[in-house]
Formats: structure tokens, sequence, C-alpha cells
């Protein structure tokens, strides 16, 4: 399950978290992975992730971003961190009272967590801006895999939009041009055959 939650009173001081309750972020992207498993119900009963995402300035955090060790950045950047997470957390349970007692683990990342582990230059959740200049004929002429150096393809998102699924278009795009095919056409078609086999072996269930 996922829900976006969207406001329009962005704070803009990263010190008000430390110093106000109740401070609301602007948006909250909240999902639980878990129940994505088939598996999970059996193995882990009673129990479920939950990720929430939000968006933040670069700026909040970039002083910490050449700490030496970034498993300790130090304690103002910690506490910081943490007041995000937990304001975060304080609305979700506004939302959903029951699981405020239901937590025993609870693990904060800020755009430093992305810029370590996914090299992120700005700590970006998803890629290249998505503002108008991002979608502009021009850019998306340009943003695409092929490129000048001969052997070098670009993939993922940033060659076609974000999330996984536009990073998986993105994979598909990249692929179709080192192959030299239309991969898309290749699945859909591919996706039409399976479609019509199954519907001749399962009648039944089809009239149903
Ligand atoms: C916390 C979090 C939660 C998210 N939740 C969702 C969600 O619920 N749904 C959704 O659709 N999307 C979600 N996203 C976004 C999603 O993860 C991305 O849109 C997607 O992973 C982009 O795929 P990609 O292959 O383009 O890039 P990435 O998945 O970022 O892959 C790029 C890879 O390149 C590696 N790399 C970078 N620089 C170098 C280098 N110089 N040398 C070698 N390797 C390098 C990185 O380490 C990384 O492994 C989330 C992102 C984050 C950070």
């Amino acid at each position: 399950m996922s829900l976006l939650l969207t406001r329009l009173n962005t704070p803009q001081d990263p010190q008000s978290f430390l110093e106000e309750d109740g401070i609301k972020l602007p948006l909250l992207f909240i999902s639980f992975p878990s129940a994505k498993d088939p598996n999970w119900d059996k193995e882990f009963p009673e129990r479920s992730t939950c990720e929430i995402v939000t968006v933040g300035p670069w700026e909040w955090f970039k002083r910490w971003a050449d700490a030496e060790d970034p498993f300790h950045r130090g304690d103002e950047y910690d506490r910081l961190k943490t007041a995000v997470g937990r304001a975060m957390w304080q609305q979700v349970v506004e939302m959903f009272p029951h699981l405020r007692t239901r937590v025993e683990c609870f693990e904060i990342g800020s755009p430093l967590s992305n810029y370590d582990y996914l090299s992120a230059p700005q700590g970006e959740l998803y890629g290249a801006n998505h503002n108008m200049a991002r979608f502009s004929a021009e850019n998306a002429a340009l943003l695409r895999p092929q490129t000048p150096i001969e052997g070098l393809f670009l993939t993922g998102q940033d060659i076609f939009s974000c999330g996984f699924v536009g990073a998986m278009y993105g994979g598909l795009l990249c692929a179709s041009t080192v192959l030299h095919r239309q991969l898309l056409l290749d699945l859909t078609l591919a996706f039409s055959k399976h479609g019509r086999k199954r519907s001749k072996a399962e009648p039944d269930k089809k009239a149903k």
C-alpha cells in the first residue's frame, strides 16, 4: 500500500524541527514494502515494515557531506535528522494511531544517505530535477541512452522518468539501443501472445 500526502507549507528553516513540535512536512510518501512479499505474513505474523519518504532541501544537511566517518557525523547532525524523522512519524501516527505503540525498530536516513550510498550528488531521491526544464522538448531529446562516446550508454530513471517503473523503462530504452531492437514492441507482442494462450487454456476461469 502506498499513500502520497501533500501540503503547501514547506518549513524553510531546519532549526524549527529542533525547536517546535508538530511541524508538518509538505509531502509524505508512505509505503508498506513487506505487503508485497507473499511469504511475509507466514514468516513474520503481525509485523510489517513501513517506509516514509519526504522531500527536503540539500542545504539542510550539506555541511556534513564530507564527514570523515559517514556513520558518525556528530551530535548536531543526529539531532536534526532525528527531529525531522520524528516529525514525519508524528504525522503518520496522527493518521494511523494504532501504529503509535507498534514500533520495534526505527531508522532515519537523510539526503546524505543517498549521497553516500547511491552517489547522488545532492542527495537526490529521484535523480535529475523534476522541473519544467527537465521535461522540455530539448532536454527530453538530449536525455537518451546514446552518448557521443562509443560503447557508453545511459540508462535508468534519468533517461525516462523517476521511480522504479521509470528506471525500468529507462533500462528497456537502453537495451533497445544496444541491441538495435524495439524491445517494447517485442514485449507487447510477447504479452499479447501469452495472454491469448492463457485465455484458451483457462476458458472456465474467464467465463466466471
Ligand atoms: C529511500 C528511497 C525510497 C524509494 N522508494 C521508492 C518507491 O517506493 N517507489 C518508486 O517507484 N521509487 C522509489 N524510490 C526511487 C527509486 O529507488 C529510483 O527511482 C530508482 O532506483 C532509480 O533507478 P536507477 O537505476 O536509475 O538508479 P539507482 O537505483 O540509483 O542505481 C544507480 C546505481 O549506480 C551506482 N553508482 C552511482 N555512481 C556510481 C559510480 N560513479 N560508479 C559506480 N556505480 C555508481 C549507485 O550506487 C546505484 O547502485 C526510492 C528511492 C529512495 C532513495
